[in-house]
């Protein structure tokens, strides 16, 4: 079902603009300078206005009402007559309806024939439960907010006193959130964000060590966090405790029971695995129109590379999904897991609805500069992240992985909130990929960032891990990055490199997904 988005492009080093599919009637000015007023496009448009980097130009004249066709696929109607070689910008697209999710059918059409792909592997921390951790953390869960600067005090004392002792361990982080207390726990929906508090703390990169500080009089009990096979005393710290007798020795009692910790995970060393041990979630963030032509095609490459050698590919943000969804159900392994996802996309319609706002909500004043017209020109973009295998299995917020392959956890596009949700689902690195550009870190788990486009790549040569806008300049395939992409992972995964955020400790908060009352 995936469209062959190398066939009918043209890359080569003289493009000045790509047309994505045959079915198109627009394409993407790719030069820094975009399309100057006066010049011709290889199909001999007359370019008659100058058009921005990464906006649309018309390749036939539109009358007002006429589809508008990128991706082979409507992204919008003209709002005016729009002359052959004019820009498109956003305020010519009228947004289409969003597909209604009963009129969408899933007939059975074969798979790719994608063969497997053996013998890649990497150097990961083997855990009990048969996962695999890409770093050696401990961790600091907290059962409720009350308690986050007294983990962020215990932490900075931790990695200060007593860290440099533990020399296998790499970090040491607090995993602070806004739950836990003030809230209506016994509403349907908190069962989001009780899950999702509760899986971060099973996440393969904290070894199954994780400690919980509590308060003592929270909703949110500490008890409910622990890991069914980590339930000892000595891993729950409850600030109320009375044995407990002032900061000093609260302070003390943490120290203390982080000093085992460190001790266990101390033992741990990195182990050859197979690729198919691995976790890696998708996500994009600052998007722009060279997102859905140069780094999400290449990651979807990357992804279809590590589902082939076995491992399990995680992608999200159902408001970058809902547009596309009819892509993606004939590309779902049976009928349990289409009905999955198309529950997914219809509680996130209730959800907008009950807000009082739709899909629209979703592009920036960054994706539209960027030459994203719309939420479904977006959409059509994201989804090309997942590559083209079978779509095996479908998560809720905050539920934990439970298949290798190609899986969909449904998050908001959100970036902290996607990015917290996936590494509740466990997944143990994330990649990233952005047009306008973002600092976004995770603490838990590596991000690796790439971008849409080179310039980015020049002006944040220390913040971008990998350069995808080399696919528009046709310095680069969509394969030579993905492939590129697909060996990076395994050497960040394997410490042999170090992700940019991580270097600088660029980290964002853990942001919750609550849709339920706050009291
Ligand atoms: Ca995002």
């Amino acid at each position: 079902m995936q469209k062959k988005k190398s066939s009918s492009r043209s890359t080569s080093k003289l493009s000045v603009s790509i047309k994505i599919n045959e079915r198109d009637n627009v394409a993407i000015a790719v030069r820094p300078e975009g399309l100057k007023k006066g010049s011709r496009l290889d199909d001999g448009t007359l370019v008659i206005n100058h058009v921005p980097q990464g906006h649309k130009v018309a390749l036939a004249d539109l009358a007002k009402g006429d589809p508008i066709m990128m991706y082979g696929e409507l992204i919008g109607y003209a709002a005016h007559n729009i002359d052959r070689g004019s820009w498109i910008d956003e305020a010519r697209v009228h947004l289409p309806q969003a597909i209604p999710l009963e009129e969408i059918v899933r007939d059975d059409k074969p798979a790719p024939d994608l063969q497997p792909i053996e013998g890649h592997t990497f150097e990961g921390f083997r855990n009990e439960d048969g996962t695999v951790g890409t770093k050696n953390i401990l961790g600091i869960t907290a059962s409720v907010h009350c308690v986050a600067a007294v983990a962020d005090y215990a932490v900075r004392h931790i990695k200060q006193e007593l860290l440099p002792r533990y020399p296998y361990v790499d970090d040491v982080i607090a995993l602070n959130h806004s739950y836990g207390c003030g809230i209506a726990i016994d509403a349907p929906e908190a069962a989001i964000p009780i899950r999702t508090v509760k899986n971060l703390a099973v996440n393969p990169n904290l070894g199954g060590e994780v400690m919980v500080l509590g308060l003592g009089c929270e909703k949110l009990k500490p008890q409910q966090l622990l890991p069914a096979a980590n339930k000892s005393e000595t891993t729950i710290i409850e600030l109320q405790n009375e044995e407990l007798h002032g900061f000093d020795a609260m302070t003390s009692a943490i120290l203390e029971a982080a000093e085992k910790k460190l001790a266990r995970l101390n033992q741990r060393r990195r182990e050859t695995c197979s690729a198919s041990k691995l976790r890696v979630g998708l996500q994009c963030g600052g998007s722009d129109a060279f997102s859905g032509i140069t780094a999400n095609p290449a990651v979807g490459f990357a992804a279809d590379l590590m589902v082939r050698a076995g491992a399990t590919v995680v992608f999200s943000e159902v408001t970058e999904v809902r547009d596309a969804v009819h892509l993606l159900i004939p590309r779902t392994s049976n009928d349990v897991v289409a009905k999955a996802l198309i529950r997914e996309m219809a509680w996130y319609d209730r959800y907008l609805q009950i807000g009082g706002v739709d899909r629209s909500s979703n592009t920036s004043p960054g994706n539209k500069a960027g030459g994203l017209s719309n939420i479904v020109e977006k959409a059509f973009g994201s989804i090309v992240k997942s590559g083209t295998t079978p779509l095996v299995d479908v998560l809720g917020p905050g539920e934990s992985l439970r298949t290798n392959g190609l899986v969909f956890a449904a998050t908001p596009s959100s970036d902290f909130v996607c990015g917290t949700l996936q590494l509740s689902a466990g997944i143990t690195l994330q990649v990233f990929t952005t047009g306008r550009g973002t600092p976004y870190g995770l603490a838990m788990a590596p991000v690796i960032k790439v971008s849409s486009r080179s310039n980015l790549a020049r002006r944040w040569h220390d913040l971008i891990d990998l350069d995808a806008g080399r696919i528009a300049t046709g310095s680069a395939s969509i394969a030579d990055v993905g492939w590129e992409l697909f060996h990076l992972i395994l050497d960040i995964a394997s410490g042999r490199k170090t992700v940019a955020a991580d270097r600088l400790g660029l980290h964002n908060d853990l942001i919750l997904f609550n849709p339920a009352p706050i009291t």
